[in-house]
């Protein structure tokens, strides 16, 4: 039941564009009712953002395929992931052979995402609480960052942490309500960004975020 109801879900993520198979594949195999609550777990193959707890959703499973796709990732990259949440996301990267490294602000979202990845078997997903608007210097230069949280504009950390040799970060920014997404892609010292659809994010809040 659970397996074609994630069959169907797969198939729509198709038809609305996203055709990176590494990213289809691994949204096949990570089982989104895992990451929810019992109360919301038979609404899993919705694409909808549903609640977590303190205030904050899943991202939508359009989103997690539109900003994964756009990152267009290498087996063994190392991608910062800036909102752990429910932990899904990470699950999916995790799925997609990447090195995954992220950080949750909410201690309690990040206590539940790290018991549901190691019960699924994502053992080697490395996360810690904090301000994910600082970045993990420690473990810079990223290939990839995935922010999924919607920014005023482009954290400097972040941005300093990219990998120089084409590094490439996803990030919503615009208003507390409603963002535009961009890709920004670094070589040498130099960042492009492209601009590409809307989306509704929940804020980014930190030192190079928006005030709590
Ligand atoms: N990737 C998550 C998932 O798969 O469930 C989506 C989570 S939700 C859309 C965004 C998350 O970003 C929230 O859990 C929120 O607490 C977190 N967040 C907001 N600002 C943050 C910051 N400065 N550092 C780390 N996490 C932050």
């Amino acid at each position: 039941m659970v397996s074609a109801a994630r069959e169907g879900f797969v198939a729509e993520l198709r038809a609305r564009g996203i055709h990176d198979e590494r990213v289809l594949d691994a949204m096949s195999k990570v089982p989104r009712e895992r990451f929810l609550d019992a109360t919301f777990a038979r609404r899993a193959y919705e694409d909808s953002a549903l609640p977590i707890g303190e205030g904050q959703t899943i991202s939508q499973p359009f989103a997690v395929a539109y900003q994964t796709q756009v990152l267009d990732l290498k087996p063994g990259e190392k991608v910062l992931e800036i909102g752990t949440g429910s932990g899904y996301q990470a699950a999916v990267l995790a799925q997609m052979g990447v090195r995954v490294f992220t950080i949750e602000r909410h201690i309690p979202l990040l206590e539940t995402a790290r018991k549901r990845l190691d019960s699924l078997g994502y053992h080697k997903v490395i996360s810690r609480a904090g301000d994910g608007t600082r970045g993990w210097p420690e473990y810079a230069p990223f290939d990839a960052i995935l922010v999924t949280a919607g920014a005023p504009d482009v954290p400097e950390s972040l941005a300093k942490q990219l990998s120089p040799n084409g590094g490439r970060m996803v990030i919503p920014i615009g208003d507390m309500g409603r963002q535009r997404m961009y890709l920004i892609r670094k070589n040498g010292e130099e960042l492009k960004a492209k601009e590409l659809i809307d989306f509704a994010f929940v804020p980014l809040i930190g030192k190079e975020g928006w005030a709590a």
